[in-house]
């Protein structure tokens, strides 16, 4: 049985887009306002769910608007090609840096070839080019109107990508942040631990640029973070708290794995290896039992995020 879209605010649900067949991992936020708006699409097998889940909002696909994109990682806007063949009026925002391969999306799809292999075209296919026409591109400190009293703010966020933007949506003083403040996990907090990661993935990841992104989130003093993975955190403070502790360990054990080794995949390996050690003796002591399921979770996220953080330290010394 799906689940109904998740109400977050009066006026903001999320639709779960089961990526990878799994729960809570990417959605589509939808802002009910009187221009229906969507953040992100996740990848194109999610598109259905999205579909199902704006039916049992009464929406028609017609109604909406705005499709906007955080950055173009094909979890966040892989489907975006796809679900707008269903959506005739709807428009796609994106940062300007990202515009031109959801228009030509060659160097997506061939880039995710090479990290996914033959698990592409289950994970991603198919991924529809946008017609220029279609694309919307916001910059910094732009701001969008979906409603007579609904006034959305862009944010330049680098960091996971330099193509990464956030949204800042003033009636519910909360900003989509895409990946830029990391992952929260609602499956723990659901036994009230509340957890938060860096994402680091490949190739754009930047611990600078992040920690950068993230003062700007607090000088927006925001009161609810809406996550690409997974929901929304009414704990701002305890997010950027917890992302930033976890960077600097983040790095130390991929250089650490990065001395040690000298080929791209070993080092990854151990890195994630290592990361994923330290995470779970971190959720053990914090009372999460050995067979959880989130350390299943936990370790494809790390092995994501250990590629990024190898392929960072080998520009750094390039
Ligand atoms: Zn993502």
């Amino acid at each position: 049985m799906l689940k109904k879209p998740i109400q977050l605010t009066e006026n903001v649900f999320l639709i779960d887009g089961y990526d990878l067949g799994m729960t809570e991992r990417t959605g589509a936020y939808v802002l009910m306002e009187e221009e229906i708006t969507l953040i992100e699409t996740s990848a194109s097998p999610s598109v259905p769910y999205i579909l199902s889940g704006l039916k049992s909002l009464g929406i028609a696909p017609e109604e909406i608007k705005y499709v906007i994109v955080t950055h173009i990682h094909l979890d966040h806007s892989g489907g975006a090609g796809l679900l707008l063949e269903h959506c005739p009026k709807a428009k796609v925002v994106v940062h300007k840096k990202g515009a031109r391969h959801l228009a030509n999306p060659s160097r997506l799809i061939a880039s995710a070839k090479a990290v996914y292999g033959e698990k592409f075209n289950s994970l991603f296919d198919p991924i529809l080019p946008i017609p220029e026409d279609r694309l919307l591109i916001k910059n910094d400190q732009e701001t969008l109107q979906i409603g007579e009293n609904c006034l959305l703010s862009f944010y330049d966020s680098p960091g996971h990508a330099n193509h990464h933007f956030s949204i800042y949506h003033p009636n519910v003083a909360g900003i989509f942040t895409g990946d830029t403040a990391g992952i929260y996990y609602p499956q723990l907090k659901r036994q009230g631990i509340e957890f938060y990661i860096p994402t680091t993935s490949p190739n754009q990841f930047d611990p600078e640029k992040m920690l950068q992104s993230i003062n700007i989130f607090k000088s927006l003093n925001a009161q609810r973070l809406f996550f690409g993975h997974f929901g929304m955190s009414d704990n701002p403070s305890e997010t950027y708290k917890q992302v930033e502790a976890w960077l600097p360990v983040f790095i130390s054990v991929a250089q650490r794995a990065f001395e040690e080794a000298v080929d791209f995949e070993t080092r990854t390996r151990l890195a994630s290896e290592r990361l994923f050690q330290k995470l779970k003796e971190d959720l053990l002591e914090k009372g999460v039992k050995e067979e959880d399921p989130i350390f299943e979770i936990l370790a494809l996220d790390l092995e994501i995020s250990s590629m990024g953080l190898i392929d960072y330290l080998t520009k750094q010394i390039s």
